[in-house]
């Protein structure tokens, strides 16, 4: 078997004006869909990454590619990320992505473009031998994979431009209470059983009381987890994670709330006696971080993403490195459609070490965005079920991927830039400071 052809495609979904420790998301994501189609008639699906630099690296890869067996995956692997090369000390702790948005890691690109093609081809190999990908890697651990409801702070509207604007399901949501009625909202439709807060946005002291009001709407049923992207020194990190100390304990944790490894390790030192666990998709992005983060145990709980870990597989080893060195493991997200989400919950199928249920966006995208056939994946209880079909277990409505592509070229931008966007819509002024707080 060989691949006849690759395709690339640029789409742009609407996004809403999500806040983060980075800005403000801007009212159209980017993303790459990858087309594989083999010799014998079979198309592999992946969704990566989006915008210029994503494409450029995989379209370089492209005279690999064509022509390649798709079960023949380690060579392009070694090739593209110097797999066999012993880690050097320097780079343990130096590929922080403090002030990189996830995916632009220039140190980690190979194992990004990677992904996007392993995961399509794992989507080949798992139609060309009628079973779900999952299955292909090894096999499941679990039928169905838990999701968590990812809450944001927001200013009012739902994303999209003009005509094309999509409605504000949640509304504006800067405040505690506006917080709870989001999460409610979100748990209704989904069912989720676990709750992530985006931080980082508004002072400490209204992020604690967001904390508390959750706890208090949903109980200890519900663990609770918060991620200001390292807004807050080491000070107001161990003064937050003392305060909350009871909301994020039982299966709760604190996320990346400052800078460096060095940063997390004193936090925990600070909170060892309230035992808050630190978890951590900034400071740990690479297996010598994992090592690091155990040593100084600056992070208890690791947070996966196969599109820049380089793929399944990768997830399935970072999930046994992190069970052999006693850390948890939780899954990392962007925003993204049903294509991604269906690779993230093949992944985490097939981890045994998953501990946490896993982040995603989904809820923040809509239907008129969707270009998996048969619309929107469905969730039951907060969990994604792996589908009883081959490969990934969906395919692709080529119209709606034709109006993904349409958004993307009446774009002016290729790269995303929160910064800006909050320059444009909330403060002039706004520079990325961290720690903020
Ligand atoms: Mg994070």
């Amino acid at each position: 078997m060989k691949i006849s052809s690759f395709a690339l495609h640029s789409i742009a979904i609407a996004d809403g004006p999500l806040r983060s420790s980075y800005g403000r998301h801007a009212p159209y994501a980017l993303r790459t869909i990858v087309e594989l189609r083999t010799d014998d008639g079979i198309t592999g699906w992946s969704e990566t990454y989006g915008g210029e630099k994503p494409l450029a690296a995989l379209e370089a890869l492209r005279p690999q590619i064509e022509g390649m067996n798709p079960f023949r995956l380690a060579e392009l692997f070694s090739a593209l990320t110097n797999s066999v090369a012993p880690i050097a000390d320097e780079v343990r702790g130096g590929r922080s992505q403090t002030y990189l948005v996830p995916g632009e890691n220039p140190l980690d690109e190979g194992l990004r473009t990677f992904a996007a093609i392993e995961i399509a081809c794992l989507d080949i190999i798992g139609k060309a031998t009628q079973q779900p990908v999952c299955d292909v890697i090894g096999g499941r651990v679990r039928d169905a994979v838990p999701f968590s409801a990812y809450l944001f702070y927001k200013d009012a509207g739902g994303g999209g431009l003009g005509a094309d604007a999509r409605d504000d399901e949640y509304g504006e949501v800067l405040s505690a209470a506006a917080c709870v009625r989001e999460a409610r909202q979100m748990i209704a439709q989904y069912g989720f059983r676990e709750i992530k807060l985006k931080g980082g946005v508004l002072p400490p002291d209204v992020e604690i009381d967001s904390i508390r009001a959750l706890r208090q709407e949903f109980g200890e049923a519900y663990p609770l987890r918060i991620d200001p992207n390292c807004a807050w020194s080491v000070e107001t990190s161990v003064r937050v994670g003392k305060a909350l100390r009871q909301e994020l304990s039982n299966g709760g944790y604190l996320e990346d709330p400052c800078p460096t490894l060095e940063g997390m390790a004193e936090v925990r030192r600070q909170l060892l006696e309230q035992d808050v666990l630190l978890a951590s998709n900034v400071a740990v992005t690479n297996f010598a971080d994992v090592v690091t983060a155990r040593d100084t145990e600056a992070v208890q709980i690791v947070l996966s993403d196969p599109h820049y870990w380089g793929g399944l597989r990768q997830m399935q080893h970072l999930s046994h490195v992190c069970g052999l060195l006693g850390r948890g493991m939780s899954m990392h997200s962007n925003n993204h459609l049903g294509l991604s989400l269906m690779a993230m919950t093949h992944a985490a199928a097939a981890c045994a070490n998953l501990t946490y249920a896993c982040d995603t966006h989904y809820p923040w995208q809509t239907d008129r965005d969707e270009i998996v056939e048969g619309g929107r994946i469905r969730f039951e209880d907060g969990s994604v079920r792996i589908p009883d079909k081959p490969g990934l277990g969906v395919e692709i409505d080529r119209d709606q991927l034709e109006r993904g592509k349409e958004r993307y070229a009446g774009l002016e931008y290729r790269k995303r830039d929160d910064a800006a966007e909050m320059r444009r819509h909330v403060d002039p002024a706004w520079e990325r400071v961290l720690p903020r707080w």
